[in-house]
């Protein structure tokens, strides 16, 4: 039994997370491989490159993009005065190439601050456009700020033909029915959103490797948006096998735990989620099209049974997106409360049943079958006819046995019990069987 005072596995989480925190990531580019590369280092990962161009449903794979260095310098004295050494965040993410010399007046539109927080540096993507800018603090600004000053502005990206990294830890478990752990690897030096996912993800990780799993777990790692539509293009035959999945995200906030129900918002992982979120104290609130990846799993035609797992939704943290979204907003604890929280859904999702109705067209004609015999031997017939019935209608491989025992009003021994004799007859296997 762990003891539940002990963060040991929340320090190993926030060390990780210190040591993927320098690094300059992007939704394309050499900042994604280095993480795959250090976290390959804890877990067993395959890469997968998918070149730029790859068709991926309505989207294409982007060209490639790396930066080298990036700065505001005094022209006079070489002096830098805003330096991404200093913090990944100071450039605009996808930012084109830049050289030139200008004046502040000239500088002042590619700025970017957060005025009512002067001291924190906000977070900017410019993903398929062509711009440039760079983000600092509004003290810097004001303190850099000089009419008589010639600025020299740097960044030396480049753009270009390449492809689109993201990596999958598969563990295999007796069955190919899939659990799917999701989170997002694209943001730079930004701790909850979401190193604190991948931390969390990386533990889960390597603790189901010890274990003898019913289900087969994919832990994927890949860029926001267009790394789950690519990897949804890359994996579509496989989609069907999915039976719970979570996008892992903003996991190491003080706040209480979140869980934001799948599109079907009835299907397995959404009774098992609230549940465990709620005995930690959490809430559960109803799927939206906005928020992380979550909107790609289950967008209409894929529809699949993913919600979301975190602690503050984005956007309901002042933090959010800023650079005061660092090491020290993410605490030790709070990622152990997470992880402890997600290994709970974990053994709830592995003792869990789904039935599924080998003759679900119609009723199945069950005199053939010999079930009306079967009837005369329970010594609750009525009761056990109305199991049957009940597990037949639900049992569509998308309903688990505790949402039919609510639904039917029945206890959890007499379904089962209609579904051993429902098996032995061939009309029902279990998912996972
Ligand atoms: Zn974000």
């Amino acid at each position: 039994m762990m003891n539940t005072s002990d963060n040991s596995i929340g320090a190993r989480m926030h060390e990780l997370a210190a040591r993927l925190f320098p690094m300059h990531r992007s939704i394309t580019g050499q900042g994604v491989r280095d993480t795959f590369q250090e976290l390959s280092k804890e877990i067993p990962l395959t890469v997968f490159e998918i070149p730029t161009g790859t068709p991926v449903l309505d989207w294409q794979v982007p060209l490639e993009w790396n930066i080298n260095d990036a700065f505001i310098a005094d022209a006079a004295t070489g002096e830098r005065l805003i330096d991404i050494a200093d913090n990944t965040l100071h450039v605009i993410n996808y930012s084109q190439p830049v050289d030139e010399k200008m004046s502040w007046q000239e500088l002042i539109p590619r700025l970017w601050t957060i005025p009512e927080f002067e001291d924190r540096i906000p977070y900017r993507t410019g993903y398929f456009r062509d711009t440039w800018g760079f983000c600092l603090s509004e003290r810097q600004k004001q303190s850099i700020a000089n009419d008589e000053r010639t600025y020299h502005v740097v960044i030396d990206s480049n753009t270009r033909d390449g492809s689109l990294s993201y990596a999958e830890c598969d563990i295999q478990g007796k069955s190919p029915r899939t659990v799917l752990l999701y989170t997002h690897c694209c943001h730079p030096s930004l701790a909850n959103d979401n190193l604190s996912g991948m931390v969390v993800a990386t533990e889960i990780a390597r603790v189901l490797q010890t274990r003898n799993l019913k289900h087969t777990y994919r832990i994927v790692f890949a860029p926001a948006t267009i790394g789950a539509v690519t990897w949804l293009a890359q994996n579509e035959q496989t989609l069907g096998n999915i039976d719970y999945g979570l996008v892992l995200s903003l996991l190491g906030d003080a706040g209480n735990l979140t869980y934001k129900r799948s599109r079907r918002s009835d299907s397995p992982i959404d009774r098992i989620a609230e549940n465990v979120v709620s005995s930690h104290g959490g809430t559960t609130r109803n799927f939206t099209p906005t928020g992380y990846d979550e909107r790609q799993f289950c967008s209409p035609a894929f529809n699949l049974p993913v919600g979301c797992f975190m602690r503050t939704p984005p956007g309901e943290f002042n933090e959010y997106h800023t650079s005061a979204d660092n090491l020290d907003f993410i605490q030790p604890q709070h990622l152990q409360n997470s992880y402890t929280a997600l290994l709970e859904i974990i053994n709830q999702i592995e003792t869990n049943i789904i039935p599924l109705n080998l003759r679900p067209k119609g009723e199945p004609r069950l005199g053939d079958y010999g079930l009306y015999k079967a009837y005369g031997e329970s010594g609750h017939a009525e009761e056990f006819q109305s199991a049957v019935m009940w597990i037949l209608n639900q049992a569509d491989g998308k309903t688990d046995l505790p949402s039919i025992a609510i639904r039917s009003g029945l206890s959890i021994e007499t379904l089962k019990h209609g579904m051993s004799v429902l098996c032995e007859h061939g009309l029902l296997t279990e998912s996972t069987s």
